[in-house]
């Protein structure tokens, strides 16, 4: 099955045009360089995932210093100071309502082991996990089957979907891109309050909705609803979490305290493999959440747990979601003003240094091609990365979501490059 008209093959397989891609040799800041020597600004930190910039002496020397002294231990066997002492700076990031951090190879287990946990929690009586149209939670079978993601469940049939619940916009919210209060409301009435396990929710999309916040009165109704109901609340914060959005959390703000939070791509800010979920005093009480999850192989392991714990103390002793903040700000306004003058893109959105610039809807409607994917092309012909977004012609996007390190004149080139790119895609000479 192909997706229908408007979607995004780039953001269905990111990337996945068929088109060759250069070959990347070494990084460092906010730059990569490939093969044939050209240098490429990371304008989306990878995956949104390089928060650090690439290179940072601090965290490669931990990771030497790790990798000499012992790469893998099984938590089954052994306990290790670096994946102790993480877990204890992650609680205290997090606040005295968590109580244990469980650990995965990425941002996609950590969504399952919550969806895990949740079940245990209603000990198998409750399935219903409700989720927002537009979302996305990962790509493993569980993970995928709650994302609110047609293009990138395009082809599979049904997943591990049965107990799933995409909460869309309904029609009278037109102008809105995430459903709102009354939505979730009726979604709780329609699948039956008892019946709700969990709901998942990204403080500010990424892949699906092209960096829309959910607003802090949705986060906290959605609080409401669940105490009420006695659904877990878990919130996705794989994007978002340790500073991409101007603080360490993204849900912060809006002063909600989730049951389950759900970590990744931040965490080790893709120096490794690494994701997380938190875990809450109200889920499973009195028992181990890690024992109950049982978990990976190499969940946790010394040499992932060691760099996350290089990367945290990085991003506190540099400030980094003030950074973000600040350079956001600066971001965004430099973003209003390339887009002011092409008549395909709306204002830039999102938070922090999780900013989008939105194809208009009107012309990504009309577009032979998406074109939020021509533009990650053309950027990357003009040396700048950026990330296609969103699922269908009225979330399409560009990601535009440097490392939180970027400096001004890495910012410069930037601008420069993608106002030359998006001058090509408008002339129609990027062909
Ligand atoms: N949740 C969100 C909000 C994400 O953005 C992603 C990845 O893009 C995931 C989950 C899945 O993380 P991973 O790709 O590390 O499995």
């Amino acid at each position: 099955m192909t997706p229908d008209t408007g979607l995004l093959p780039g953001a269905a397989a990111v990337g996945g045009s068929g088109r060759i891609r250069p070959t990347a040799v070494r990084a460092s800041g906010a730059r990569v360089y490939d093969d044939r020597g050209r240098d490429y600004i990371d304008g989306s930190s990878g995956p949104v995932c390089v928060n650090l910039g690439h290179g940072v002496p601090e965290v490669l020397a931990a990771m030497r210093d790790q990798a000499e002294r012992i790469c893998m231990v099984h938590r089954s066997q052994f306990s290790h100071p670096a994946t102790a002492g993480l877990t204890e700076e992650v609680l205290a990031l997090a606040g005295p309502r968590y109580r244990e951090v469980v650990y995965t190879n990425s941002g996609s287990e950590a969504t399952e082991t919550a969806l895990r946990l949740a079940m245990l929690h209603h000990a198998g009586g409750r399935t219903a996990v409700l989720t927002q149209l537009p979302s996305y939670h990962g790509m493993t079978a569980g993970a995928l089957g709650v994302s609110g993601h047609p293009p990138r469940r395009a082809g599979l049939g049904p997943l591990h979907d049965s107990s799933a619940v995409s909460v869309p916009v309904a029609p009278a919210g037109a102008d809105r891109l995430v459903p709102g209060r009354q939505e979730w409301e009726a979604a709780f009435e329609r699948v039956g309050p008892d019946r709700v396990a969990a709901v998942v929710v990204e403080p500010v999309g990424g892949a699906a909705s092209g960096a829309v916040p959910t607003p802090d009165a949705v986060l906290r109704r959605l609080r409401e609803l669940c105490d009420t109901s006695g659904a877990l609340l878990v919130v996705d914060e794989v994007m978002t979490g340790f500073g991409r959005t101007g603080e360490w959390f993204g849900h912060l703000r809006s002063g909600v305290t989730p049951d389950l939070v759900v970590t990744g791509k931040g965490l080790s800010a893709g120096y490794t493999p690494i994701g997380a979920c938190l875990v809450g005093h109200r889920v499973l009480p009195g028992h181990s959440a890690t024992d109950l999850a049982f978990g990976h192989t190499m969940g946790g392991n010394p040499l992932s747990t060691a760099t996350a714990l290089a990367v945290l103390r990085y991003t506190a002793a540099h400030r980094l979601p003030e950074r973000a903040a600040r350079v956001g700000a600066v971001l965004r306004e430099r973003l209003a003003a390339i887009a002011a003058d092409l008549p395909f893109l709306g204002a830039p959105r999102g938070r922090g240094l999780l900013l989008a610039l939105p194809v208009r809807q009107d012309a990504a409607a009309h577009a032979r091609e998406p074109l939020a994917g021509r533009i990650c092309a053309a950027a990357e012909r003009h040396g700048l990365i950026v990330y296609p977004a969103g699922i269908d012609h009225r979330t399409q996007a560009v990601l535009v979501t440097p490392p939180l390190t970027i400096g001004d004149e890495e910012l410069d080139e930037l601008g420069l490059r993608l106002r030359r790119a998006l001058r090509a895609v408008h002339d129609g000479t990027d062909r």
